[in-house]
């Protein structure tokens, strides 16, 4: 395979367009997107033509506009690009109308209330800032998707239109501080982690198949303790997946670049090389599209569910981000970074933001999934905090106190102590993996989100959080008279104020929970918890006066957000229910029954005194049995209630207070049986099997 070849070759892209668009079309083309203006219908069907030739030279047959509901997933609706000339011939048609609106019946996707039914219209629009791709021999042109009312119905527009706010407030800040800002957007480089299992012991669970995460197993006697999957060497089959799944992203111009193996066994992770953040968004949901259905290809399951296992880690997407101007990094330091004023108050409006805001930050982490996930086995805990590194916290703590600043910022060799390996200069400060959001040199990397999520949620906020600190900031700017003195005292005043969120230390430890209290820092455990806070007066008025969300919008949101936890948990219980009801108890039932039968046989043996150990056995599975079938009936007694609260609120609370510790004690019943049920008769692949079984 040769990369460069095929790198690139299913999409739209730049090249393409420059070479077989007429000049003048290409340039009106570029000069639109980069002022946001609409393209006019002549323009449009001159694309719209062009694309439709490209497609089809390259298989395509069909067209679709993709897009990403609030279902988390991506929708497409293809239609074909035939139009009838006669009866019995046809040409192949798409025209610039077709290409930039659609009008898919969007009573089918969640709207929180915001499109009634009798309002089934919703219009998709071509976001021309990412390109065309071709898939499944269909031409994929990326949309955003709106009610007939124009409110956002999808993770595309409020992102967006938070790439407009960075852009419009950091532009503003740069020209405050005398440099030219223009053309600034944010990048992403989303982690994505994944568990890739045997596909027919996944199909043998129907908890994974329905849910996506396992509700019944004990733990095998090897778990990750050993280390020894971590950037281990990577099996075959696993190989062959990476391998077929690089040629793939490749060939749809994703820069996939780093595959290893992760801390659990059978986990596994994918990082691309950054992109502009609307792109990579668009990417990374195909991605983890494709990483579904190549896995099927090698007869693997791809799970991207964030915790499939309970006891081992889950999966998450650590999206790592930065402000570029052009093809400047503002979160770059400069030579001496203790005065580069510039790359400080980038980094305090970050720290501002994320302690201002830490309950948007933890909102857009919140989902039944990932509530499982934070606060349990090396995984952020649910509080939000700032690492920076001791190099930066020093800095920024004598701009707060007013002290001198160390001029000696010279940096320490490292030796390695291997003299054939080269002398590697320190890094600022080592690495924190516990920290939820970390200044990792020249990016941030915020480690919270879920590993099905889309990475539009994080990155609206981290953009709205930043923009709304930098639009502050440039208008103190503007109107002081020295302007690098205002800068200087803008960070101390900010980070005075903010500072309580930086913290250095182990994130996962039991007393960094008491410290974050007595700093007064939220835990927002469950996505629960979080959800009311979007309606919060802070929060709406930040999305409001940055142009991302209408009140209504955040309203929908939230009802649509409930809902969903609401349906998930539902679908659990009713998978628990059912898979006791069906496989487990009919299981023990059965191997009871050989006990019994046996013990009987024995005694009329005379073997009395053998039957001892075997009779504490049999009563032993016997009260797990009872308890197992009443927390059967009391999880469906809780699930049913739940369900039936009327309101959004109180049913996704009833499901979090009553219906999952109704579940976590039916499957403390069902694991504790498994360990002592024969394994041919239990009916589940176990733990062990699924982790450890090629
Ligand atoms: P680690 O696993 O040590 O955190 P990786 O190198 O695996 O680091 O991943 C880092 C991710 O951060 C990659 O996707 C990389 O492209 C991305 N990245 C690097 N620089 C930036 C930047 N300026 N903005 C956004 N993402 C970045
Ligand atoms: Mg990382």
């Amino acid at each position: 395979m040769n990369v460069s070849e095929i790198f690139g070759t299913l999409v739209f892209n730049d090249t393409v367009m420059k070479d077989r668009l007429p000049e003048e079309i290409y340039s009106r083309f570029r000069d639109c997107v980069k002022k946001g203006a609409p393209l006019d219908l002549p323009l449009a069907n001159a694309i719209a033509h062009s694309m439709k030739d490209w497609a089809i030279e390259n298989g395509a047959t069909h067209y679709t506009h993709w897009f990403q509901p609030m279902t988390g997933v991506t929708a497409e609706k293809h239609d074909s690009f035939i139009s009838p000339v006669s009866d019995s011939r046809i040409i192949m048609e798409f025209s610039g109308k077709e290409l930039i609106k659609g009008e898919p019946d969007a009573s089918s996707f969640p709207s929180g209330g915001l499109r009634a039914t009798f309002e089934a219209r919703g219009y998709t629009s071509w976001d021309p800032t990412s390109y065309a791709f071709i898939k499944d021999d269909t031409l994929c042109i990326p949309t955003a998707f709106c009610s007939y009312g124009g409110e956002a119905l999808d993770k595309k527009t409020p992102l967006l239109r938070s790439m407009e706010a960075i852009n419009r407030a950091t532009s503003r800040f740069l020209k405050a501080l005398g440099e030219s800002g223009e053309d600034v957007y944010t990048t992403i480089g989303p982690e994505q982690e994944y568990f890739l299992i045997d596909r027919d012991l996944f199909k043998k669970r129907r908890d994974l198949v329905y849910t996506g995460r396992t509700l019944f197993g004990a733990m095998p006697p090897k778990g990750q303790e050993l280390d020894d999957h971590y950037f281990g060497t990577i099996r075959p089959r696993v190989h062959g997946f990476m391998k077929e799944l690089d040629e793939q992203l490749w060939r749809l111009g994703i820069l996939a670049k780093t595959e290893h193996n992760e801390a659990a066994p059978s986990q596994h992770e994918l990082a691309p090389i950054f992109s502009n953040s609307n792109v990579a968004v668009d990417h990374n949901q195909l991605t983890m599209e494709i990483m579904k259905r190549t896995a099927a290809k090698f007869s693997l399951a791809c799970l991207l569910h964030e915790k499939p296992f309970n006891g081992v880690n889950g999966s998450g997407k650590h999206v790592n981000w930065s402000i570029s101007a052009g093809k400047v990094n503002l979160h770059k330091p400069g030579e001496n970074p203790a005065e580069d004023l510039r790359f400080l108050l980038v980094i305090v409006a970050a720290v501002s933001g994320v302690d201002e805001y830490q309950d948007l930050l933890r909102l857009s982490c919140a989902s039944a999934g990932n509530d499982h996930r934070l606060g349990a086995c090396e995984a952020p805990p649910a509080i939000i905090s700032v690492f920076l590194g001791s190099d930066l916290e020093k800095i920024l703590d004598c701009y707060a106190d007013g002290k001198d600043l160390d001029t000696d910022s010279s940096r320490t060799q490292l030796q390695t102590g291997v003299h054939t390996l080269p002398v590697i200069s320190r890094d600022g400060t080592d690495r924190n993996r516990t920290s939820p959001f970390a200044f990792t040199g020249n990016k941030f990397e915020f480690r919270m989100p879920g590993s099905s999520f889309s990475v539009a949620d994080p990155a609206t906020v981290l953009n709205a959080v930043a923009a709304d600190a930098l639009n502050r900031y440039a208008e103190r700017l503007e109107k002081a008279s020295d302007v690098r003195a205002e800068a200087k005292k803008i960070i101390g005043e900010e980070y005075r104020a903010h500072r309580r969120i930086v913290f250095n230390g182990n994130n996962y430890s039991p007393e960094w929970v008491e410290e974050a209290k007595r700093r007064g820092l939220l835990e927002l455990k469950t996505t629960v918890d979080a959800l009311p806070r979007l309606l919060d007066e802070k929060n709406v008025s930040l999305y409001t006066r940055n142009g991302i969300f209408t009140k209504s919008e955040l309203e929908s949101r939230y009802e649509m957000q409930l809902e969903n936890y609401a349906k998930i948990i539902n679908i659990e219980a009713r998978t628990m229910v059912s898979m006791a009801g069906k496989d487990l108890i009919p299981a023990v039932e059965s191997y009871l029954g050989v006990l019994t039968q046996n013990a009987l046989a024995k005694e009329k043996l005379g073997l009395k005194e053998n039957l001892i150990p075997e009779k504490k056995l049999t009563e032993d599975i016997s009260a797990d049995l009872v308890g197992m079938i009443s927390a059967r009936e009391a999880l469906e007694k809780a699930r049913a209630e739940a369900e039936s609260v009327p309101d959004n609120y109180g049913r996704a609370l009833s499901f979090k207070n009553r219906v999952i510790p109704a579940m976590e004690k039916l499957r403390g019943f069902a694991d504790s049986l498994e360990m002592k049920v024969d394994r041919r008769t239990w009916p589940l692949p176990s733990y062990g099997e699924l982790m450890f079984s090629f």
